[in-house]
């Protein structure tokens, strides 16, 4: 991976509010940092420039890994992932009524939710904690 000066990885983080673009689990509530990932991925080209960066948790990070698009389960089509810089989360996700699984709106928001796992036991389990503490879901996404 190209490396990210300190100054545009602070502005990364905190353009993405300190938590994961997708499943917008917060750093404080995590015990590793999260990461700075390529939207377009670095293999497939994408540059390691401000608009092409964002904070992703490791979950969601590596299952993306290097795809772009994903089939919407619903529809079995193929579409492009989420992109958690230009497209609104709220727009193509919601909470379930307990908050601890999201739910795609959208074609994308379900391929993106299948696509990057973000109901694995892990994610949800992690969810169940922090929704009882009430620290999650977040009061400003
Ligand atoms: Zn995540």
């Amino acid at each position: 991976m190209s490396k990210i000066s300190k100054a545009l990885e602070k502005k990364i983080r905190q353009q993405a509010n300190e938590r994961c673009g997708y499943c917008l689990c917060p750093q404080k509530l995590i015990s590793y940092k999260l990461e700075i990932e390529h939207l377009h991925p670095e293999a497939l080209g994408g540059a390691t420039v401000e608009v092409n960066l964002w904070l992703a948790c490791t979950g969601c990070n590596s299952y993306k890994a290097m795809k772009i698009r994903a089939v919407d389960p619903l529809t079995k089509k193929s579409v492009k992932l989420f992109n958690p810089r230009r497209q609104d989360w709220r727009e193509h996700f919601e909470f379930s009524v307990d908050c601890t699984e999201i739910l795609g709106k959208t074609a994308c928001g379900r391929a993106t939710v299948a696509s990057l796992q973000m109901n694995n036991i892990y994610q949800k389990t992690a969810r169940v904690a922090w929704v009882e503490s009430g620290k999650f879901p977040p009061s400003d996404y």
